[in-house]
């Protein structure tokens, strides 16, 4: 049997590679950006309706590359509006991405591996282990899939956050290359502060990152003010201690003049209690930062618990008395199984039972 070979998408490409994948068909650099404004401002979904390209380099270009890197095979929709696709790439691996509305617009929360390595013991997605890296691409992919679907309604994505299934960090020459691509001004011109990328907290590409001077937002999940409870919770914590992180953190930070947000979810009887909270307080005071505190998504294998409001709210209080700013995120979509990785691991269980 031939072995499945999977088509590249376009999508992969930034504006400098289109330049020189059509340089190889003998074509001028200007040309880059028409076929930019087909894919990513009229959102073309085939190479033939792209008028004022020459049709002997459309023709070509749709034998070599697919424009539909992900298909859609389930979705969930909450009471809220929030939307949680699952979606198959062309080697029949599958990711979700998660719609959430908001007052400041359509919020798109894309996945960046499928599977995942880090091991975080509250979270769904490391029940599957890593299979491989999304490509640029394919995340670009996730991000049109949408937007398309938007455009019938006349909305727009405005803001990415890449907190899916996956660890940016673990993949990151891809994530960098979909952010540049998304957020090319000849493209879909997503503004760079409107680019989220959570990190677990892997200490060399942090340094990478702030050596670049990207203008993304950088989120860090802490989940834990100690080394002890953050080794629990957080393998990664055994390669880069927090005080590794904290330290390349601010360098980042102030190097780069940006404010950085750190995520941490709420388990009950786990990182909740006062003295947690003062801790953290102690962590991270004095930085350019701010806490988004969450409420945990319950995941039935694991068997942690969101910490009740009341709890959360005190633990919110002694953040802030103690002179560090915070936010009390609300759920979004928690009727359906919106927690990285969980609507992925059911349809895994499905097939496996099936
Ligand atoms: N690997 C990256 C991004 C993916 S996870 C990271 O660790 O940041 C995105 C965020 O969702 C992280 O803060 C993660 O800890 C959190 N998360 C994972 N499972 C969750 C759950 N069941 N409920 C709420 N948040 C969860």
């Amino acid at each position: 049997m031939l072995e499945y070979q999977s088509m590249d998408t376009i999508y992969d490409l930034n504006l400098k590679q289109t330049e020189q994948m059509l340089a190889e068909y003998g074509q001028k650099s200007y040309r880059a950006k028409q076929l930019y404004s087909w894919l990513y401002r009229k959102r073309a979904d085939s190479f033939t309706v792209m008028s004022d390209l020459p049709s002997s380099l459309t023709e070509e270009l749709g034998r070599r590359y697919t424009l539909e890197p992900v298909k859609e095979i389930d979705r969930q929709v909450a009471k809220d509006g929030t939307v949680k696709y699952l979606f198959e790439m062309n080697d029949g691996a599958s990711v979700e991405a998660v719609l959430m509305h908001f007052h400041f617009g359509e919020s798109l929360c894309v996945s960046s591996q499928i599977g995942c390595n880090m091991g975080c013991t509250f979270c769904a997605s490391g029940l599957l282990k890593k299979q491989r890296d999304l490509t640029a691409g394919e995340m670009v992919g996730e991000v049109m899939y949408v937007q398309k679907e938007l455009d019938r309604e006349e909305k727009r994505i405005n803001n990415i956050v890449i907190m899916g299934t996956g660890e940016p960090f673990d993949n990151y020459e891809n994530v960098m290359r979909f952010c540049e691509i998304i957020n090319s001004d000849h493209g879909l011109a997503i503004g760079a502060r409107h680019i989220t990328i959570s990190t677990c907290g892997i200490v060399p590409r942090i340094n990478d990152f702030a050596a670049g001077h990207y203008q993304y937002n950088l989120a860090v999940s802490l989940h834990a003010p100690n080394d002890e409870l953050r080794r629990k919770l957080m393998p990664v914590d055994r390669a880069y201690p927090l005080e590794e992180l904290m330290g390349a953190l601010k360098a980042y930070s102030v190097d780069n003049h940006r404010r950085i947000t750190f995520e941490y979810i709420l388990l009950h009887g786990v990182n909740d209690t006062d003295s947690h909270a003062r801790q953290l307080a102690d962590l991270i005071r004095g930085m350019n930062a701010y806490v988004n505190l969450i409420p945990y998504n319950q995941v039935d294998e694991n068997g942690y618990r969101s910490a009740d409001d009341r709890k959360a709210l005190h633990f919110y209080d002694i953040l802030m008395k103690n002179g560090v700013k915070a936010t009390l995120r609300s759920k979004h979509g928690e009727d359906i199984d919106a927690a990285c990785g969980q609507l992925r691991a059911k349809h895994e269980r499905d097939k496996q039972t099936s």
